[in-house]
């Protein structure tokens, strides 16, 4: 039942406007709260009982830049898996070889969309060591988009302390110390396994991580082209869940992705509204630095408070850094704003550089914005690789996960060999 659908009753004093999330505050709490004080007698999800099978069919690690073979992600030699049933709560979490997962045809995730992911990042440092990027935030984002969608609670410090594990086994062998500046992209997933037809929050889910290949997407040459949506499709809206990382935010922004590539565009911008308001490309942030009328220089991106779009880690650091390290020098500014005041201000010249940002793309300098059938061409610099505000900013994030400065987002993987 969507929250619209509700009787417009006054329950426990709440008003039903507040349904979805005053029932994800109330499920969050009440997770936080059930760590190892739980009064019934299911399971919390407990990585310290994580036991390993290893893999004895060890795969080969790839040639650098080879992610994929005949159109399949290469993954690693082992994943993680924890199974969860509404009655006993979350099994122990098992590190086994990599492999298929089996699932009833009835199963909740392939008829209503009960799944939900991230995306994340191992770095081989230029020191030697292995690295995640302020992982806690990957795993309290799944706890979140989790309960958007009904799937099970956990606490986010075990998932994150899997992650960790996963790594420690694999992180050795497939990110080897002779590579350093190469990545690794992980995937912990959720899934509703529960057999049963019926529109209902499933019983029965698995959580697992998986270790993948992934080609480097931040500096394509001459930078990103970006297609502005179509005028009669949207990726999200207002009272939706584009601010969770659930699958089914994705499968159907891929029309309009496909299109856009077999014209020569990388992503879509995805606008909303008669507005027009600039939300994200592809699945990535998006950021405009630009002049004011004033004269003040501006590094803007859209709001996370009318839960829009979601709230990037990538997003989240590189404007906390850029206020810590530009103050004075560049106002970071997070609103509202149109893709007719991006076309004014490069008609005014006063468009400074755009970029996309995600853990996928990183920091992914924009070159062109193409809006119904104009053309806004955007700097990219002296060097033609992007603006020296996306550079620098790259640079700082770069050099805290490729371990060339010690920072506390650098959260260090202690390896097994
Ligand atoms: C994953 C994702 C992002 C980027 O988030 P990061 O945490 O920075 O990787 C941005 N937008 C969408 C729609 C995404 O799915």
């Amino acid at each position: 039942m969507t929250p619209t659908a509700v009787p417009s009753t006054v329950h426990d004093g709440e008003q039903d406007l507040d349904l979805t999330s005053s029932a994800i505050d109330h499920k969050l709490a009440e997770n936080g709260q059930s760590n190892g004080t739980s009064t019934t007698n299911v399971q919390e999800l407990d990585a310290s009982k994580l036991t390993y099978t290893f893999t004895e069919k060890p795969g080969d690690v790839p040639p650098l830049g080879v992610d994929s073979i005949d159109g399949v992600t290469v993954c690693t030699d082992h994943m993680i898996t924890a199974a969860w049933s509404a009655k006993s709560g979350w099994k122990t979490p098992e590190l086994k070889p990599y492999g298929p997962i089996s699932l009833m045809p009835t199963a909740s995730v392939l008829h209503y969309a009960t799944e939900c992911f991230e995306g994340l990042k191992a770095y081989r440092g230029y020191d030697g060591k292995l690295r995640l990027f302020r992982p806690n935030c990957n795993a309290e984002r799944l706890l979140m988009s989790a309960t958007r969608i009904s799937l099970p609670g956990f606490s986010s410090g075990e998932v994150e302390k899997l992650i960790l594990a996963l790594m420690a086994v694999d992180g050795p062998k497939w990110l080897p110390r002779d590579r350093p500046g190469s990545f690794l992209y992980l995937r912990p997933t959720v899934i509703g396994t529960q057999a049963q037809l019926g529109v209902q929050a499933p019983s029965e889910a698995l959580l697992y991580i998986i270790a993948t290949f992934m080609p480097v997407l931040h500096s394509p040459a001459g930078g990103m082209k970006l297609h502005t949506s179509p005028d009669d499709m949207v990726r999200a809206w207002v009272g939706g869940f584009g601010y969770a990382k659930v699958g089914a935010n994705y499968g159907p922004s891929l029309l309009a992705t496909k299109e856009a590539r077999a014209r020569g565009f990388g992503q879509i911008l995805w606008l909303y509204g008669n507005e027009g308001y600039c939300t994200e490309a592809g699945a990535s942030n998006f950021f405009v630095v630009w002049k004011t009328k004033e004269g003040k220089t501006e590094i803007v991106t859209a709001p996370i408070d009318d839960r829009l779009i979601l709230n990037g880690v990538t997003r989240r650091s590189l404007l906390q850094i850029a206020r810590e390290r530009l103050e004075g020098e560049i106002d970071v500014v997070e609103r509202k704003y149109t893709i007719q005041e991006v076309m004014d201000a490069n008609a005014e010249g006063r468009l400074l550089e755009s970029f996309a940002a995600g853990t996928a793309f990183f920091v992914c300098p924009v070159s062109l914005i193409h809006h119904r059938g104009q053309d806004i061409q955007i700097p990219m610099g002296k060097a033609g690789d992007g603006g020296p505000y996306s550079l620098k900013i790259k640079g700082w994030l770069q050099d805290i996960m490729y371990g060339n400065v010690d920072h506390p987002w650098g959260v260090v993987v202690q390896e097994e060999q």
